[in-house]
């Protein structure tokens, strides 16, 4: 029987693992490759923000995963894991019901090989009020709410400037990389709002808060670019509340420790990451207090080599460090290529590979506008660059993920339709 490969998760690190795998054993009919996702189609999650700001249309961008599995030579099958049966070898799949109707039953998926990549939700640490006030930017659905929201805000705005305040405030909480970005995109939307002819709110109107409780933005970075990125949050008007911890949210704002309340319309959290609740302990399988299955350097599970797992659900040592790998796009980028290396080593009977993370630095984008730059900060190096270089290093990361997907021709003509697209339709999404 051709051997089994299920994985489970098909987003920055598990749709490039079953391209890669797809292209080389299931062309070769080395292996049977089935990719299994929730959804039907993929967006790269750190756009994420970008949807939220309106700037991508993530209709456009997104891709379907059918169609892709078939030019790939993979299977793909729609479906959310809610179990896993070792003894068995069998992933379990929940029900699919879409408004009361069930479209498809619970489901039982046999493996010999299987690989976990589904990824990490927002983690609030169970502060008051924020799983009911905040949006949490950690799926395409969450962005889309938060733009439609804000959007809503200006459209509420201009059609009755007497009825409704000409005032908009939003907070973040945590200045990591989403927080920052998002409110840096979010700036450059309420220019480009006003120049649609949404004007009653004018940019200076626009509050953004980031609240932070370590004492700088992008704590993970070095300090030379921490500090330029702080400079220019302020240069955007954007205000940054660090060593203060967010202790309750209600409907109307943030209360910290300190006692600061900060008003808020809409409340973004994105301070934290866990990997899905189900993860913790399944079937016996090693997991930490933020339920990322524990991983050997070969991505397999500490108690089950037929189990392997990566990307923000798992926890891999790091050969250089104490601390494991990153949550981060570029880990699960390099697992996903390393994985495809080793499980095709391991069909041939040869032995695994081990996964060496190499950090080549956080570029964080601060908007679109040229005039605004971008960092590259390396804890090691502490290289900082800003700037146009840094703002083409930023897009070239996502580039990297479709050209590992699509392969060079296909990217070309993909940047081509982008630049097109730029042309051809509005800058914002206005609906
Ligand atoms: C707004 C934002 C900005 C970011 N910016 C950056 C950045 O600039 N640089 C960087 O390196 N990282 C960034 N990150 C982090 C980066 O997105 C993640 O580290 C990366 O996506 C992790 O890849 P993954 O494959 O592990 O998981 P994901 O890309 O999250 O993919 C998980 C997939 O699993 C599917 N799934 C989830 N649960 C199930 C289930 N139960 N059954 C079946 N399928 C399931 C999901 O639909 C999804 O397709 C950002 C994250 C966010 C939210």
């Amino acid at each position: 029987m051709t051997h089994r490969i299920v994985i489970v998760g098909g987003g920055a690190g598990g749709l490039e693992l079953a391209t890669l795998l797809g292209n080389k054993a299931g062309k070769r009919g080395q292996a049977e490759i089935t990719l299994v996702d929730a959804n039907m189609t993929h967006l790269w999650k750190p756009r994420l923000h970008e949807v939220a700001a309106g700037v991508l249309n993530a209709d456009v961008d997104e891709l379907n995963y059918v169609a892709h599995a078939q030019r790939h030579r993979f299977k793909f099958i729609m479906g959310r894991m809610n179990g896993l049966d070792r003894q068995g070898k069998e992933v379990i799949l929940e029900a699919h019901v879409v408004e009361g109707e069930q479209i498809l039953p619970e489901r039982r998926l046999g493996y010999d090989t299987l690989v976990i990549a589904i990824g990490s939700n927002t983690n609030d640490f169970g502060t008051q009020g924020a799983a009911e006030h905040c949006i949490f930017l950690d799926k395409r659905s969450a962005a889309e709410t938060f733009h439609r929201k804000f959007l809503n805000k200006y459209l509420k705005a201009n059609q009755d400037p007497s009825a409704d305040p000409k005032h908009c405030s939003i907070a973040i909480v945590g200045a990591g990389a989403t927080g920052v970005e998002l409110a840096a995109e979010l700036n450059h939307s309420a220019h480009e709002l006003v120049e649609y002819g949404f004007d009653q709110i004018k940019p200076e109107n626009l509050t953004i808060t980031i609240i932070e409780a370590a004492d700088r933005v992008l704590p993970v970075l070095s300090e030379k670019a921490s500090a330029a990125i702080l400079r220019q949050l302020n240069e955007l008007n954007i205000k940054v509340l660090t060593g203060e911890m967010v202790t309750e949210i209600t409907a109307d704002g943030l209360h910290t420790k300190s006692g600061k309340f900060v008003p808020a319309f809409l409340k973004v959290w994105s301070a934290g990451i866990k990997a899905p609740d189900f993860l913790h302990g399944i079937a016996g399988l090693e997991s930490n207090r933020i339920n990322q299955l524990v991983v050997k350097a070969t991505l397999q599970t500490t108690r089950d080599d037929d189990v392997f797992a990566f990307g923000d659900c798992a926890q891999c040592p790091r050969h250089d460090a104490d601390t494991p790998v990153p949550p981060r796009a570029q880990s699960a980028h390099q697992q996903a290529k390393l994985l495809a290396k080793s499980l095709q080593r391991r069909l041939a009977g040869k032995p695994l590979l081990t996964f060496e993370y190499q950090d080549k630095g956080s570029l964080i984008s601060l908007s679109k506008n040229g005039s605004v730059g971008n960092i590259m900060g390396n804890l090691s190096k502490d290289f900082t660059f800003e700037g146009k270089l840094a703002r083409f290093m930023y897009i070239t990361l996502y580039r990297m993920h479709q050209f590992t997907l699509h392969g060079v021709f296909r990217t070309l003509l993909l940047i081509l339709r982008d630049r097109i697209n730029r042309r051809a339709s509005p800058t914002l999404k206005l609906h």
